[in-house]
């Protein structure tokens, strides 16, 4: 079979949209719920598609930011059911930190490169909107330089409420005392009728949307995510994506798209109401590369997550149209909660590796894509600051160092 009949095998209506992609041209939200459908050699041709929207939109960097997350309670009485984070407030594994814990998490964190503090909790029904304040106020204090990340709109929406002021002035009482950026999580998909099943008591599509385009009117930027599946269709995703890049254009706070894979194993929807046991392969890349098409120009960046997809997925991510990696995280516990293996930490030096083997070119970035560092030469990366780690030896290894010991001390 020749090339040109492989491609002969792509959709014609697939062949089209992407054409009109790579020429620029802005797709509709039927086009991109029709990417998201792919299968085959259509799915091929989305993934060179992308990968090449990505080269012409952000070249061969990959960025990535040295970060931490802190969550500062896993009390939280909201009850999302993909939620395999939240706690009783008297559960044995409940925690709620004090502000000291929280600095000397800080302190690690710096020690080891961090530009920026990442921090979420559950919603304490036991705190107000002042607990937010003093979380800023005691890590600015002792860290000024550092970005901080912090509070989703689910968290805003409770400390606003707390609160009594106006939504634009609450935000900006916050800023002032140190907050930089908002993750924009809590939106899983923004339709109120998935929304009734993932999160019920969850803050509604439309106060979402009205936390996030106010953050964005005071300064505040943003991350934009989706998290898909569950028992969400290709359409809902494909409208979401078009409300993003809807606020994109009104507003240009969003930093990135940032595709969140459900995590199935532990938390109700998966258990008892029927969602689907995480995504594919196929939604994971699928994801990626509709993300990069559809968002362009408005969204051009394009983040992989290590923590849902696994490394080695993610650097598949960076092939089909993703240009970040994320974060170091150090600290990650919300997808581990929920059944993720991938881990809580992936230090600087193992993200340059991973897009080094890809043919990219590690970047270190800070939270809103400014850069801050760039990793050309292999041979010029700076010594590892991650604490030093017990390796643990297989049986084999262990007796194969023991037997040249034994061999070492019998020659002497
Ligand atoms: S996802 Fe967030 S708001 Fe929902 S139950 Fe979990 S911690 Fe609470």
């Amino acid at each position: 079979m020749s090339l040109e009949r492989l491609l002969a095998d792509v959709s014609s209506d697939v062949a089209g949209i992407l054409d009109r992609a790579l020429d620029g041209a802005e797709l509709s939200v039927d086009d991109a719920e029709r990417l998201l459908r792919v299968e085959g050699p259509d799915f091929h041709a989305l993934v060179r598609s992308a990968d090449l929207a990505r080269a012409q939109d952000k070249g061969d960097d990959v960025s990535f930011v040295v970060c931490r997350n802190m969550n500062f309670t896993n009390v939280c009485y909201v009850g999302c059911s993909f939620c395999g984070f939240a706690r009783h407030k008297d559960d044995a594994e409940a925690y709620d930190h004090p502000m000291e814990v929280l600095l000397e998490k800080a302190r690690d964190a710096v020690a080891r490169g961090a530009t920026e503090f990442c921090i979420q909790g559950g919603i304490h029904p036991n705190k107000d909107h002042t607990h937010y304040r003093e979380i800023l106020e005691t890590l600015k204090a002792a860290f000024p330089k550092v970005h901080i990340h912090a509070f989703s709109p689910e968290e805003i929406d409770f400390g606003h409420r707390k609160s009594g002021m106006e939504l634009a002035d609450y935000l900006r009482w916050l800023q002032e005392a140190g907050l930089g950026t908002i993750p924009g999580t809590a939106a899983e998909i923004l339709d109120d009728e998935v929304r009734g099943v993932v999160s019920p008591r969850k803050l509604g599509r439309d106060r979402w949307i009205e936390i996030v385009t106010t953050a964005h009117s005071v300064g505040l930027r943003s991350s934009s995510t989706v998290m898909y599946g569950h028992i969400e269709s290709p359409r809902h995703v494909a409208e979401h994506m078009g409300l993003v890049r809807n606020i994109q254009k009104q507003t240009g706070g969003f930093t990135e798209f940032v595709p969140l894979g459900f995590i199935h194993e532990k938390n109700i929807l998966f258990n008892h109401l029927g969602a689907r046991a995480g995504s594919t392969l196929y939604e994971d890349i699928v994801l990626v590369a509709v993300g990069r098409l559809f968002l362009r120009p408005w969204i051009t960046n394009v983040q992989v997550s290590w923590v849902k997809m696994g490394p080695k997925m993610a650097q598949f991510g960076l092939l089909a149209g993703a240009n970040d990696f994320g974060g170091t995280l150090m600290e990650e516990s919300i997808s581990r909660e929920s059944g993720s293996e991938f881990g809580e930490n992936l230090p600087p030096e193992e993200i340059r590796r991973l897009v080094r083997e890809v043919g990219r070119i590690p970047v270190e970035r800070n939270t809103v894509y400014g850069t801050l560092r760039r990793f050309d030469d292999p041979e010029k990366d700076p010594p590892s600051r991650e604490p030093a780690k017990e390796t643990e030896l297989s049986g084999p290894t262990r007796w194969r160092l023991a037997e040249e010991r034994a061999a070492r001390r019998a020659a002497r």
